[in-house]
């Protein structure tokens, strides 16, 4: 019987809410994002604005797919990880949706959605992932049961530290598009710490260390280019180490930063060098959306996933390997 699950998001800057049956079509997936200026995003206005957002996001979500909140059979939503006051209100519009409708409520891992909405856009089988954005940097793979985390930042999330230095060198928010923008016209490359610590990722220095150079008046275009080149070149490093361990032949790029074309070129390059297929999901869905939730809840209900209203407390630290995936028993590729 084929099932329909409205999924919410809204771990950070984006409410989203996506519509999405058991057969994978994707029948809606709208979007709001909060604007917060030149800071950066404020946890507490972020919530805020989701709630403002809510009912028109729900609506028109309901309305690009053609039906009413009658047909929904699941509601499911981004329990973690987050910003703490995003996940609360998203976790309560999710709790009284599905008792209002009577149907079931189930929460979902953000990054393991993220990684789901691209096996399913893409027909990746089972994928090294590199996750980038602006709250989270991880290199993600398949192994023994769950998602395993090969390597991630140790301080600040890649997308944060293009951001953080957009805002310290005068760039509005979000930063990462304008310093891409930049890059372009960048022609010397101007050394900067380059922090791979094992499997980990350290960005913190980096880019403090940019906008130290900038203040001493080292060209703007430059500065942009040396940042990317050799962030990018940190993330590719310890994505490509995590293709040789698992000898897994497909790489995925996702998270707000794959927008990035430098990103895609450097990593689908490493990925060709390893024979590996390489895959990009369009923005809209590499980007924070609720289809990916809506998809992910639907593949836990239908494989048992079950969860009592006091288990949809929110989590804001949930890690990526303390997830269940009853949906996928083995690696198809080990
Ligand atoms: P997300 O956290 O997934 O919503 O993605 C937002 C992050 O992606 C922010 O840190 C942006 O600066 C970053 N971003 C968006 N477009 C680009 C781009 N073209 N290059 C690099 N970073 C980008
Ligand atoms: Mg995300």
């Amino acid at each position: 019987m084929t099932m329909i699950c409205l999924g919410m998001e809204g771990t950070a800057h984006t409410f989203g809410v996506g519509i999405v049956d058991t057969e994978g079509n994707i029948l809606a997936n709208v979007s709001r994002t909060y604007d917060p200026g030149m800071g950066g995003i404020h946890p507490r206005e972020a919530a805020q604005a989701h709630a403002k957002n809510a009912r028109a996001v729900v609506v028109g979500a309901l309305e690009e797919a053609g039906i009413s909140l009658g047909d929904v059979d699941l509601v499911a939503f981004s329990q973690g990880p987050g910003l703490g006051p995003c996940l609360r209100t998203v976790a309560t519009a999710a709790r009284a949706l599905s008792a209002w409708l009577g149907v079931p409520i189930l929460g979902v891992n953000h990054c393991v959605a993220h990684v789901e909405i691209g096996r399913l856009s893409e027909g990746a089988e089972d994928p090294v992932t590199l996750y980038v954005s602006g709250g989270n940097t991880q290199v993600i793979a398949f192994d023994a049961g769950r998602y395993r985390i090969f390597g991630e930042t140790l301080d600040i999330p890649v997308g944060n530290c293009l951001d953080v230095f957009a805002r310290e060198v005068g760039l509005p928010h979000p930063g990462g598009p304008k310093v891409e923008q930049l890059a372009r016209d960048g022609k010397q490359y101007i050394e900067l710490p380059y922090s791979v610590k094992g499997m980990d990722l350290s960005f913190s220095g980096l880019v403090t260390e940019a906008v130290r150079k900038y203040r001493e008046g080292v060209k703007l275009e430059d500065l942009c280019y040396s940042l990317q080149e050799t962030a990018f070149a940190a993330l590719v490093e310890v994505t490509e180490r995590a293709v040789a361990h698992t000898e897994k032949k497909e790489v995925m790029l996702t998270g707000g930063v794959a927008a990035n074309r430098r990103l895609r070129e450097m990593l689908g390059l490493m990925a060709e060098e390893h024979g590996a297929e390489f895959f990009v999901p369009p923005m809209s869905l590499c980007a924070d959306n609720g289809a990916m939730i809506a998809w992910t809840g639907l593949l836990a209900y239908r494989h048992g996933v079950r969860q009592k209203l006091e288990e949809t407390v929110v989590r804001q630290r949930w890690r990526t390997d303390e997830v269940e995936i009853p949906w996928r028993r083995s690696s198809p590729c080990r």
